[in-house]
């Protein structure tokens, strides 16, 4: 079955008790019992099964080519869940440009509970394997990563969490289950922000787990019931709506983003582009041999923070605003919104410019975003 059709037709979410096509919401949070124990589906209590969220959970199993999904009330919550799989005193690895809430919750919360992490390059996929201690025992990438699109070998780190049998784990957020399947790269674990292209409307926030591992997902879906950070079905429901038309919105913003990169590329006054699309991006190669497409999410510098803002105000399509993976175009500044927490001397030695400038590119028509981007750049020379 090929992506666009398994959209449609993955995982089960039409209903086998009504036959309805679309998934039912089932908002109920407890399920009768003919006699003691014996349940009519198998359901028994909403945070361990619920159908609307099984039938979501089915969907992203199918997607990224794994056996069991899980699904939870945001993109941290799913994160946090596949931390708990660590003990006391186990160390990870992880890229340094990783999500700052990733970043926030190693760094303040697990790091209580005895969790080690130590935030590493892993752009230079065989420097990875010095920093690998006798209590390592994860490996966690996001390809490409924020906000300078940063890109690491898929392949490569499931190879070396393999030979050191460290947990791997890809956070697939940015490239969606319709360009890249990491568990097809003989990576752990896949896990996505849902908030983001998944659901693609600005409208649920939910985190989504997928392993093809019956060991790894017994654990998971012990500590997913165990410490209850589950999706409500109607956002379960709407999610499963928004992923219907993922592989069109995904083909919309890539044409949309690869029209715009080309407009930056020859603007006076964009410094640097940064996009696994371009050729000197750093292993764009890697970034191609590894996926089917590309994010939406663009970077690129101008001067400095007054030219930025300049940018900012004078763009009609580009909304302002954090988040991205939506149908609308969003457009923010790193160093003073999503990296605002990081100092200044830390956020330039990471390439993160104050003149920086994110775009989360939408599905509107690619020549009005061209020529709106155009014209708030060419506001920069007067
Ligand atoms: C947004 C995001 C998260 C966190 O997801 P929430 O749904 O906001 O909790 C994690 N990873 C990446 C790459 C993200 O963009």
């Amino acid at each position: 079955m090929n992506k666009k059709t398994q959209l449609i037709h993955g995982g089960q979410t039409t209903d086998a008790y009504t036959g309805a096509v679309t998934t039912p919401i089932y908002q109920t949070s407890t399920y009768m019992q003919d006699e003691i124990g014996e349940l009519r589906q198998g359901y028994e209590y909403s945070r361990t099964a619920n159908p609307t969220r099984s039938a979501l959970e089915g969907l992203i199993a199918d997607l990224e080519q794994g056996s069991y999904g899980f699904a939870f009330g945001s993109g941290m919550a799913a994160i946090s869940a596949v931390m708990m799989l660590l003990d006391k005193d186990d160390h990870l690895l992880i890229n340094s440009d990783v999500y700052g809430g990733t970043y926030r919750a190693l760094t303040k919360v697990f790091t209580r509970f005895g969790i080690k992490a130590d935030f590493i390059d892993t752009t230079n996929i065989d420097a990875i394997e010095q920093y690998i201690k006798p209590e390592t025992k994860m490996l966690f990438i996001e390809t490409p990563s924020n906000p300078l699109l940063r890109v690491t070998d898929i392949k490569r780190a499931s190879e070396i969490a393999q030979k050191h049998n460290l947990i791997s784990v890809v956070d697939n957020t940015f490239m969606t289950p319709y360009f890249q399947n990491p568990l097809t790269f003989g990576m752990d674990i896949v896990l996505h922000s849902a908030t983001k292209y998944l659901g693609g409307h600005s409208d649920v926030v939910s985190g989504l787990v997928v392993t093809s591992d019956a060991n790894l997902a017994e654990r998971l879906g012990f500590i997913q019931n165990s410490t209850g950070g589950v999706l409500g079905p109607q956002d379960s429901y709407l999610l499963v709506r928004g992923i219907k038309t993922l592989g069109l919105r995904m083909e919309q913003i890539q044409r949309n983003t690869l029209a715009i990169i080309e407009m930056l590329q020859q603007h006076k006054a964009v410094k640097q582009v940064f996009h696994p699309s371009i050729v000197d991006h750093l292993n764009h190669d890697i970034h191609e041999a590894q996926s089917d497409g590309h994010t939406g999410v663009v970077a690129f510098e101008v001067a400095d923070i007054a030219h930025a803002k300049k940018v900012i105000s004078k763009s009609q399509y580009f909304t302002l605003a954090e988040s991205l993976g939506a149908v609308e175009s969003l457009i923010s500044v790193p160093a003073l919104m999503t990296h605002a927490s990081i100092p200044k001397d830390v956020r330039e030695k990471e390439g993160i410019a104050d003149g920086l400038i994110r775009l989360s590119v939408g599905i509107e028509d690619t020549q009005d975003l061209v020529e709106d981007l155009e014209q708030s750049l060419n506001a920069l020379d007067n």
